[in-house]
Parts: C-alpha cells; structure tokens; sequence
C-alpha cells in the first residue's frame, strides 16, 4: 500500500475549521482507494507567533520541506497586524514559499454548473468557463531588490532573470498540453524593460512546444478581456503582482471566493491552500465554506500524488454536494436546498465519496 506523508498547516482564523474538514474528505478518499496518508501538523502565522515568538519557526520549514505536499489553511488576523512587518504572519508565508521554493502558483477558476448564478457576472459570459492562472510566485516587485522606504521616497524594484522566466513558462506550457493548448502570456512590455525580457523569453521557449498556441496581452486589457470574454482564456502565465491582481478577478468571475483552490508548485515540495484568508470575520462561527480546501486537497492528490482517482472522486463529491444543494451560509442565496455547516459540508463530501 502507498503510503504518503503530509504535512498539515492549519493556520489561524477560519484555518483549522477547513483544514479539519478536507483531512475528513482526504481519510475517505484515501480509505476507498487504498493508499495511507500520514499527517504531521506544524505552526504558521499568528498562532506560530503565540506559541513560539515567530510566524514560521524552523521546524516548520524542516517539516514540510521533508514531506510529500503540504496542505495549508489560512493565515493572519487583526491580533498581529501591530507587529512590526518583519515579524507579521503575512511576512511568514512569503518566507514560506520562499524556502520551499514554489515559483508555481496554479489557480484553476472553473465554474460549477449549479453556481453559475453566484457569479456577478451574466451566465451566457461565465457557462463553461475553465482558465488556469499560472501565478510566477517568488520574483518580481515583492522580492526585487532594493527596496526602500525612508518617510520621503519609497522604491521597490521588479527584476526577473532569464531562468525565472524559462522555469515558469515551461510550467504554464506542459500545463497547456494536457489542456486546450493555448497559453497567453501577460505582461505590461509596451512600458517595462523586464516585461520585454518576459516576452521575448516567452515566444523562444515556444519554440519547445509547437503544438501549443502562444499569445501576448498587455495586463490592463487582460483585467478587461477576464471580464468581458473570460471564456477566451485556458492558460494564462504571468509575473507575480500581475498575477496576484488577476487570479483574485478570475476568482471572481466564478462567484464565491470559498470555491477556488490553488496549487503553489517547485522544485522540492507543493503547497496547496485555498486562494481565500483566515476570514477572522466568520471565524469560529461553523459558516466559513471548506470547498476550496477540499479541492485543495483534490489538486494535491493529482499534482503531487499522482492519485488521480482519487482526485476524481474528490471532484465528482462536490459537484453532487453542490447538485444536491447542500450551500454554506456564504452561498445560501444560490438554489439552496439545505444550508449547512463547515462541518456538516465535510461530512456529506466525505459520504459521497464513500457511497461512490
Ligand atoms: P479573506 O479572504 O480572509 O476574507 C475576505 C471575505 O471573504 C470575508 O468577508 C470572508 O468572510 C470571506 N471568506 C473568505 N473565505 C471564506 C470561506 N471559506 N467561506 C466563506 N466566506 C469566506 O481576506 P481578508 O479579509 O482581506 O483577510 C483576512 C486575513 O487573512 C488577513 O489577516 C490577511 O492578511 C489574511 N490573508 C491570508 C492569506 C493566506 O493565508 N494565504 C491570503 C489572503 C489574506
């Protein structure tokens, strides 16, 4: 029997409510077909902060860098934003991804059939839509070099080197080819001279993977084409701030923001987390919607465990969860026909995996 070791970040906030539930789900699914999943928590964020003084304490970069994957909740919360940056949870979780060396973030929006009303947007516009935001994750502006603010003048400096690029874009095209084929690159080269080197990266690499259809867009007409026409896109590839800006849209072109998981992918290890934060507003409340962890949890199966059927089966729960209308609070409004806990919504996935 195969057995997996994982590693566990709960976080603070909403984190341990959706963790629990998608560590549920990841017992049964491990359970119907047959592999082991071994878990091991660590501390990250606020609660790493209480308990040892730091937002991310050594054995936890030790711990995950050893396992598998690692699943993660949330961090942060209003108690530790006074803390001076360096110590901030959010500034853990860029040295998290930093260590562990995940230049990849995949964020696939895809739109379920039974919430296509959630979205603000008309369902002629959204029906069908499946795009991959392939989010370059530790370069560009958040980590460029230097960086200063002195009370007057404040400068931060965006830079990718040549292998950055390479790395990301062979990413964004192998994804391309198990997909639709067809990669759009995203970057402001009209203005920026790093842009430029982007670019002309982008359309050499191409040359590896003849099958796959190239295209460029600026980033203030992609903003606009994810609005207006999102169905135009199945992969898109762009640097880091571009790409925080425009998956938090394309997650937005599908509805709610509890749905959308993500992939943060490297060389040495994978994190997978949902694209929201620890919610403080709804924390401890048993509201919070645990589906984008669950699905988090399915693209960990698939991507690092290489357990696509179990990843399937993770897929097809939440598609009859969802037909059924089983709504958390936060989708309660979109042909509900039970609104449910966090818990409960764990429990009726989990069911459905075990009924099949
Ligand atoms: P947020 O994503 O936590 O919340 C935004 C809104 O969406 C809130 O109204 C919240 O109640 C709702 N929401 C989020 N997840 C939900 C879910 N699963 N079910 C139902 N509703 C949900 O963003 P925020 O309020 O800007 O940030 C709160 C904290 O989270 C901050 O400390 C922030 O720094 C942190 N944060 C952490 C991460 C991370 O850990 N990766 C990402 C973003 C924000």
């Amino acid at each position: 029997m195969m057995t997996y070791n994982i590693s566990i970040i709960k976080g603070d906030g909403i984190g341990p409510e959706i963790v629990d539930e998608a560590i549920k789900v990841l017992d049964a699914v491990s359970y119907a077909c047959g592999f082991t999943l071994n878990y091991n928590e660590y501390l990250m964020g606020g609660i790493a902060i209480d308990v040892t003084g730091k937002p991310l304490p050594e054995e936890t970069v030790a711990g995950v860098l050893k396992s598998d994957a690692c699943l993660f909740g949330a961090i942060g919360g209003d108690k530790w934003d006074k803390l001076p940056r360096e110590l901030r949870p959010e500034t853990g979780l860029l040295k998290f991804r930093e260590a562990m060396g995940v230049y990849a973030n995949l964020r696939p929006a895809i739109i379920y059939d039974e919430l296509v009303n959630a979205s603000t947007l008309k369902p002629e516009v959204i029906e069908g839509v499946d795009i991959m935001v392939v989010r370059e994750l530790i370069g560009g502006i958040y980590f460029g070099q230097p960086r200063e603010n002195d009370g007057f003048k404040a400068y931060n400096t965006m830079v990718y080197t040549k292998p950055e690029i390479v790395r990301i874009g062979k990413k964004a095209f192998e994804l391309a080819m198990q997909r639709d084929k067809r990669v759009c690159s995203v970057d402001k080269a009209n203005v920026l001279e790093v842009s430029q080197l982007w670019r002309d990266t982008m359309i050499e690499l191409s040359a590896d993977y003849p099958e796959v259809e190239l295209t460029h867009m600026y980033v203030d007409n992609a903003a606009m084409q994810l609005v207006r026409n999102p169905k135009q896109f199945d992969v898109i590839v762009t640097g880091n701030i571009f790409g925080d800006i425009l998956s938090d849209t394309a997650s937005m072109v599908v509805g709610s923001i509890g749905l959308l998981p993500s992939a943060s992918t490297g060389d040495k290890t994978a994190i997978y987390e949902p694209i929201h934060g620890s919610a403080p507003d709804i924390a401890g409340q048993g509201i919070a919607n645990p589906i984008a962890t669950i699905e988090s949890a399915g693209m960990m199966l698939r991507y690092s465990l290489g357990e696509e059927a179990a990843a399937d089966m993770i897929d097809a729960a939440i598609k009859r969860a969802l037909k059924e209308g089983y709504r958390t609070k936060d989708l309660a409004s979109f042909d509900a026909k039970k609104v449910v806990t966090t818990t409960e919504m764990g429990d009726v996935i989990a069911n459905y995996i075990n009924k099949k």
